[in-house]
């Protein structure tokens, strides 16, 4: 659904020279976090209506991953790469295979 940015994608990190400047990419960023905001209030309206959750929930539910770094402060940790479960090498969280067994490697959808 959220596919990260590709070569073809207004926010992706490339050189593109002079004409491409800091606060066009800003302005993309802001307008790309207020999409993203609609839709997951849209979501949250749809859990709301259809299966009756409060709003006492989604705060439990935003405070518990908050919290799930021991800090609450807003922000998401990043979560340190896994080993793999066949060979206990280091997996590469973009990779849906390791790089050393070929294991394939479930992938969690909200991996940070
Ligand atoms: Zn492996």
């Amino acid at each position: 659904m959220f596919a990260p940015p590709n070569d073809h994608s207004p926010v992706s990190r490339r050189a593109d020279g002079p004409s491409r400047s800091g606060e066009a990419a800003v302005a993309e960023l802001q307008h790309e976090v207020e999409r993203l905001r609609m839709v997951t209030e849209a979501l949250w309206r749809i859990l709301r209506e259809k299966h009756g959750l409060d709003e006492q929930e989604l705060v439990r539910q935003i405070t518990a991953i908050d919290l799930e770094d021991g800090k609450f402060d807003g922000r998401v940790a990043t979560q340190p790469p896994k080993p793999c479960p066949k060979c206990g090498r280091t997996l590469s969280k973009s990779r849906p295979r390791c790089l050393f067994c070929g294991e394939p490697i479930a992938q969690d959808p909200f991996q940070r």
